[in-house]
């Protein structure tokens, strides 16, 4: 979901190799701090040990995606076992959030699906749980696909809906006739006309449309988004419903709007805030960018600076 043209052009950018040497390079000075908590686990952990003594739920994604190689795969489902056991050893009540292409989906499926369900497998022992995150629509169909086959042996696994895809009514239905945990977004990838609402009005429509049909089935549902209309919006519903403040919970990406993030939390409502780290920072830090263009400028500046 794109209304501006900066921020299509920088989704596309997201894609440019020589671009990512570059932000990789001066990714400190660009401010990938701001929103990505760390190189490593330990930072990582350190943030997410801060968050929790603030009242904030955590979800930890490792960064990274698209696997070119199984061994790129077994390195990221290896760095995710290590994660549960970083937070099953520092007593952490953090969620983890996985990527498929990072997993392998591209590569060979069963493959993909054993890594899942060895990390979701080692998030039960460590009191964690894993929700898959949803990636641009070439992958929705593997992706629902495979938490299909993952649900079987693991039925707590859980997924996210896009609500800028036309599809999605009829996707989070069927999720929620399974009992499928939900995170409802927006939607962060470039995506055609004739599958995604293109206009922010409409995007905004189609999550308040959603976000009202998983309150009214009582689906297990978590409301990710940074809009206060919205967020507004879906606390009134909920109300209206009878539904207490502590069973609707709101996430929302670190380093983004912390002030509201605070409110959220100070009002009641359960506030999980999602934690990325790792070395592969660049298609998850370009998103941020597409999102407010205003980042950019801001990246712009502080390379300017420095180099004053
Ligand atoms: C916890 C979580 C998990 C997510 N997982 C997925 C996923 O699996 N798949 C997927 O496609 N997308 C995912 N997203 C991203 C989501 O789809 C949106 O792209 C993103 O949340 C921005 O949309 P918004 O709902 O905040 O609304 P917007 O209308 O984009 O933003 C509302 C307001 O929030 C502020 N804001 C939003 N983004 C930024 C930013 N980057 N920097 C500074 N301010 C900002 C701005 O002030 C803006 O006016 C996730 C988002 C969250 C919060």
């Amino acid at each position: 979901m794109r209304s501006s043209w900066t921020g299509r052009i920088l989704l596309a950018l997201a894609g440019s190799r020589r671009l990512e040497a570059f932000v990789r390079r001066h990714g400190k000075r660009l401010g990938v701090d701001r929103f990505v908590a760390g190189a490593d686990l330990e930072a990582a952990l350190a943030v997410v040990r801060e968050l929790e003594a603030r009242g904030f739920g955590t979800t930890v994604d490792r960064v990274g995606e698209g696997a070119r190689e199984e061994a790129a795969a077994d390195d990221a489902a290896a760095a995710y076992l290590e994660l549960l056991d970083g937070i099953g050893r520092v007593g952490s009540r953090a969620h983890v959030s996985v990527k498929l292409t990072a997993l392998g989906l591209d590569l060979d499926r069963e493959a993909c699906r054993g890594r899942v369900e060895a990390i979701a497998g080692r998030a039960k022992a460590a009191g964690s749980l894993v929700r898959v995150d949803m990636e641009d629509s070439a992958h929705l169909e593997a992706t629902l696909e495979l938490l299909g086959e993952v649900r079987r042996t693991h039925p707590e696994v859980g997924v996210v809906v896009q609500a800028y895809l036309r599809r999605s009514r009829e996707d989070l239905l069927g999720l929620i006739a399974q009992g499928v945990r939900i995170r409802l977004v927006k939607g962060a990838y470039r995506e055609p006309p004739d599958i995604a609402y293109q206009r922010r009005d409409a995007v905004d429509r189609a999550y308040l449309d959603l976000a009202r049909l998983a309150l009214a089935a009582g689906a297990q549902v978590a409301f990710a988004t940074h809009d206060t209309a919205l967020i507004a919006a879906i606390q009134r519903e909920a109300a209206a419903m009878g539904r207490q403040r502590e069973q609707v919970e709101f996430q929302m990406l670190y380093g983004v709007r912390p002030a509201l993030q605070r409110e959220v939390r100070d009002a009641g409502y359960p506030l999980r805030v999602y934690v990325p780290y790792g070395r592969d920072f660049y298609p998850y830090f370009m998103r941020r960018v597409a999102e407010r263009p205003a980042n950019l400028a801001f990246a712009l500046r502080q390379l300017r600076d420095r180099a004053r």
